[in-house]
């Protein structure tokens, strides 16, 4: 089965997806991490595409779609799909049901993971990951162990800071939530609360995954 993870910036996706891909073989493809790839190139279109995530808005949707097509055309991950972070706005939905008709697959379940938005700002602005092995951290709720990885080096997203949070949390306001309502007309939603102890909501997802 495919499935979308869904919720603001913060919510727990990218932890949640890598519970998925250990407790059920699944794929995450994240056009957040896929773009940040493309940001280590050094061409005109990554400093653009920087730009943009910088300032909290979306990258248009072409360069989006190409990066899915390439996903949705891989053999060794079809029917095993998480999207996260995708779609992100009502064009993004009618692209991909037709990229999976294409392909002939669909999407079964949305999770959508819900989040207070105070909680998010903190959430995101203290949130940094070990350099080597990408495991993420809080400097407010979650101090990384002093013996994390050898070289001890953090990194913090530089969208993660509060001004582009709260731009980002806007954007996702305005054009991502009303995707839901296309899911729900297909009862594909199952509402999260994703405030919840990590290890909860890894469960809650096992449950539904499993039913
Ligand atoms: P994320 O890692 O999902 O929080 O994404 C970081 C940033 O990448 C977003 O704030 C957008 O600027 C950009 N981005 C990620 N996914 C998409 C998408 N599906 N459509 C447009 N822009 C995106």
């Amino acid at each position: 089965m495919n499935i979308i993870i869904f919720g603001p910036p913060g919510a727990g996706k990218g932890t949640q997806s890598n519970f998925l891909i250990q407790d059920h073989g699944m794929f995450q493809v994240s056009t957040g991490d896929l773009l940040r790839n493309e940001l280590k190139k050094v061409s005109e279109l990554s400093k653009q595409i920087k730009s943009i995530m910088d300032a909290g808005k979306l990258v248009s949707d072409n360069i989006i779609y190409s990066l899915i097509e390439k996903k949705l055309s891989d053999k060794e991950i079809k029917n095993k799909i998480i999207f996260d972070g995708f779609p992100r706005n009502l064009d993004q939905v009618s692209k991909l049901e037709l990229m999976l008709q294409k392909h002939d697959q669909k999407i079964s379940k949305v999770l959508n993971l819900k989040v207070d938005y105070s909680i998010l700002i903190k959430r995101l602005s203290g949130r940094i990951s070990c350099s080597n092995c990408k495991k993420t951290f809080n400097e407010f709720f979650d101090p990384p162990p002093s013996n994390c990885c050898q070289k001890q080096e953090f990194i913090k997203r530089s969208d993660d800071n509060e001004e582009t949070v709260s731009k980002r949390l806007k954007t996702y306001d305005n054009e991502t939530l009303p995707i839901l309502e296309f899911y729900k007309k297909q009862n594909k939603v199952v509402d999260i609360d994703a405030m919840k102890q990590i290890t909860e909501v890894r469960k809650e997802i096992r449950g539904i995954i499993a039913s």
